[in-house]
């Protein structure tokens, strides 16, 4: 098994993604002597281009966590040498074949498992797919096939795609990925919650009053809208990175950390929920604003976005899950472009102390007087708990203070990429942060009927500034729920 090669294929190469994440991260895993000895990375796209080209604009775009350290140029060589570039097209049996010579060329009659990375738009998926599996597999070893969103855009077309690939590969081949999983605090989620006695038996609706789900952004889609505004924020965050979130979150206890056994609680999760229906969700789309002098511009200003489109860039939304844990309990989801920050979080607002002896002491707002766990993913990791505490001195004044596990002062080293943990896992075939296609068409059939009917009935989206904190619609939807949102106080 250690003298097998594994021969990765960014398909798509030339491509965004491709420079931003897969190769960095690819880099990081070998400076960090987390890849096979015997590894060879083909890019694989139309673009012309030779192996020194590619090992050029590698070098150029290796913006990763790596970067500071001193031994990087010497080990930047030893990587770009296993780097190889094959130019054809995503249809063309022919041209995997060629490119399945090379890789036996550099596997020199090993074992081969190979990986292919599909980092192209979702038309030619199945192009790819069908001669990537037919022209390019490895005869003796293993091939995977790690897919990028969007799987789809509601539950016929996921369905479709889910079949064409299946008639290529078998599930335990499908590794789709969904990068949210991948990412340090998400992981953390059920080490917080199975690994320490005070957090799963609260757990649960007698405890826990709602959970908060906020994705937002600073920045609107700046010229790169075209693909966005086809599928809209709702199947670009919530469906897939909120939801998937949510899922880990509300599970119950796995038999085991094998993957089976979380996904199979995941699934339960999906399940158990309730369809979204228009009443239980507000969407909006950011407008112009000009702010100190400078002027933000409107979605519908970007060149890419077609006039007059009723896309969301932000939506907010109550789901509900029917099982006995968590019964009447909201999960409130908020993603939005163009907001007044960048951040991913979860926030859990407990229930109140009842006949809290302190009442008087905690000032105005019932929620003062609540605890909230929140778990901020990006930026800046942090886990912290608000709790009600004595302010020094002589009085009794209560205040809200924070328990606070902030990543960057408690660990030196730093975050993995998210992609770096896929891109492992991927290899070791550890298939836990992928999703199953089952867990897809459940997370797809709560979605698909609301997504449908915005679309029929050309719901329009309630107008918010660039830059500011989402449309009021949000509050209304959180206050028939009792909830207010976590984000919008002042936080230490
Ligand atoms: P991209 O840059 O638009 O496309 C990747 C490569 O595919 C291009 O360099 C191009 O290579 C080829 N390509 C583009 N359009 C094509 C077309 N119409 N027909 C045939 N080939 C075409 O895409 P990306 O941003 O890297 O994203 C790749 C995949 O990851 C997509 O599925 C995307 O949805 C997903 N994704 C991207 C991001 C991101 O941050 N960019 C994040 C999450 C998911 P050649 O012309 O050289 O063949």
């Amino acid at each position: 098994e250690n003298d097998a090669t594994v021969s990765i294929v960014v398909v798509g190469a030339s491509g965004d993604l491709a420079k931003k994440k897969i190769f960095p991260a690819l880099f990081s895993l070998f400076y960090e002597d987390c890849l096979p000895e015997h590894f060879t990375i083909h890019g694989y796209a139309r673009s012309k281009m030779t192996d020194a080209e590619l090992r050029n604009m590698v070098s150029e775009t290796l913006t990763c966590r790596i970067d500071k350290r001193v031994s990087r140029v010497e080990k930047m060589d030893q990587f770009l040498k296993r780097c190889f570039y094959h130019s054809g097209q995503y249809d063309s049996m022919q041209n995997f074949v060629e490119l399945d010579r090379k890789m036996k060329q550099h596997e020199g009659g090993r074992v081969s498992n190979r990986l292919f990375y599909l980092s192209i738009p979702p038309n030619i998926f199945i192009d790819a797919v069908r001669c990537a599996s037919m022209s390019a597999s490895s005869g003796n070893g293993w091939t995977r096939v790690i897919v990028e969103k969007p799987f789809g855009r509601d539950s016929e077309s996921s369905a479709a795609l889910t079949k064409s690939l299946k008639q290529y590969l078998e599930e335990d081949q499908i590794f789709r990925i969904d990068h949210y999983l991948g990412k340090e605090l998400v992981e953390n989620l059920s080490v917080l919650r199975f690994s320490n006695l005070i957090f799963e038996p609260l757990w649960s609706r007698q405890y826990i009053r709602n959970v908060q789900l906020i994705f937002s952004e600073d920045f609107g889609t700046e010229g790169r809208g075209g693909y966005f505004d086809n599928y809209g924020i709702i199947r670009d965050i919530m469906q897939n990175h909120l939801l998937q979130i949510l899922a880990l979150f509300a599970m119950e206890t796995p038999v085991s950390l094998d993957a089976e056994d979380i996904r199979n609680e995941k699934v339960k999760v999906l399940r158990s929920m309730r369809p979204l229906t228009l009443d239980d969700v507000v969407i909006g789309q950011y407008k112009s604003h000009t702010k100190g002098g400078t002027s933000f511009p409107a979605y519908t200003d970007d060149k890419t976005v077609p006039k007059g489109s009723l896309t969301p860039t932000f939506a907010a939304a109550a789901l509900f899950i029917d099982n006995s844990r968590w019964d009447g309990v909201p999960f409130l989801m908020k993603a939005g472009k163009a907001l007044h920050n960048k951040r991913a979080e979860i926030r859990v607002q407990f229930r109140h102390v009842p006949g809290n002896l302190y009442n008087r002491n905690l000032g105005t707002g019932l929620d003062r007087a609540t605890n909230e766990l929140v778990i901020r993913v990006q930026p800046d990791e942090a886990i912290y708990l608000k709790i009600n505490n004595k302010v020094p001195g002589l009085g009794m004044r209560l205040d809200r203070s924070n328990l606070n596990l902030h990543y960057a002062a408690r660990y030196s080293k730093e975050i993995p990429d998210a992609y770096e943990r896929l891109l492992l896992d991927a290899i070791g075939g550890e298939r836990r942060l992928f999703i199953r296609s089952d867990e897809l068409d459940a997370a797809w059939a709560l979605f698909t009927p609301l997504l449908k009917e915005l679309e029929e009935k050309k719901i329009t989206p309630e107008c918010y500034p660039y830059g500011s904190r989402g449309p009021i619609g949000a509050h209304y939807l959180a206050a028939r729920y009792n909830v207010r949102w976590g984000d919008l106080g002042v936080e230490q």
